[in-house]
């Protein structure tokens, strides 16, 4: 079970650090592993103040290229070099608002996980999308990018569900994610709007090994209450 905390453009280095001494101080139920995805520049700290630590630091980008001129992005060396274990890949906000496709996140994907960080990628549909019955096809396109690897995890994220405090209900969750595991066989997260309040119901079915968690990830003691509602499978 994994429990993943995607800050987005929140938390410089000073609020960083602070919720990363609180989170060293949490306990967590045994078999939940715990990650933080701070934004670029609050790694370096997060990395120092959780050193010793099994929580993990990802990024929440990262290019497919070492190195070049590529202004405004950052590759999989430099993250390692700070320390960082991963990062998340596609998020729908990427996706939407940055012009990220499927095949860059593809290649973003692939050249991250050849370069030995580990992988969260995201995949799900828009509200029309579901509303038009496309989940499906929206989920077998998304993921015909991605190739299996033991360090990938994908997270279902219905965009619908992201920030706007509607949740998939436990069995929407648990239908898209057993679609998911019949095109590929890796962990799935949940993702959109899961709250303490909603993470144990969403956490128990069979197909959902974990969660990607946005806006309640960025208190520590509702971050730390999601982590203890995951039930270890
Ligand atoms: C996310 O940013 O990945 C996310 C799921 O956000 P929220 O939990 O705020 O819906």
């Amino acid at each position: 079970m994994l429990i993943a905390g995607n800050w987005k453009m929140f938390k410089g280095p000073a609020a960083a650090g602070d919720f990363c001494r609180a989170l060293r101080g949490a306990s967590f139920p045994d078999g939940v592993d715990v990650v933080v995805c701070p934004p670029f520049t609050s790694l370096a700290e997060a990395v120092q103040v959780l050193a010793g630590t099994d929580i993990g630091v990802f990024a929440q980008n990262c290019h497919w290229d070492t190195e070049g001129a590529f202004t405004g992005e950052v590759s999989a060396p430099m993250l390692r070099e700070l320390g960082v274990y991963g990062t998340l890949v596609g998020h729908s906000e990427r996706r939407q608002l940055f012009g990220e496709t499927d095949e860059s996140v593809g290649r973003r994907s692939r050249a991250c996980l050849d370069a030995g960080l580990h992988v969260i990628a995201c995949v799900g549909e828009t509200l029309d999308e579901r509303e038009a019955g496309k989940t499906g096809d929206v989920l077998r396109r998304q993921l015909a990018v991605l190739e299996q690897d033991d360090n990938l995890v994908i997270a279902y994220e219905p965009v619908w569900a992201i920030g706007t405090g509607r949740t998939a209900t436990p069995e929407m969750a648990q239908e898209a994610h057993e679609r998911i595991k019949e095109l590929i066989d890796v962990p799935v997260l949940y993702g959109g709007s899961v709250k303490p309040e909603n993470a144990a119901e969403l956490l128990a079915q069979p197909a959902v090994d974990g969660a990607l968690v946005g806006g309640a990830s960025l208190d520590v003691d509702s971050f730390v209450g999601i982590c203890r509602a995951a039930t270890p499978s």
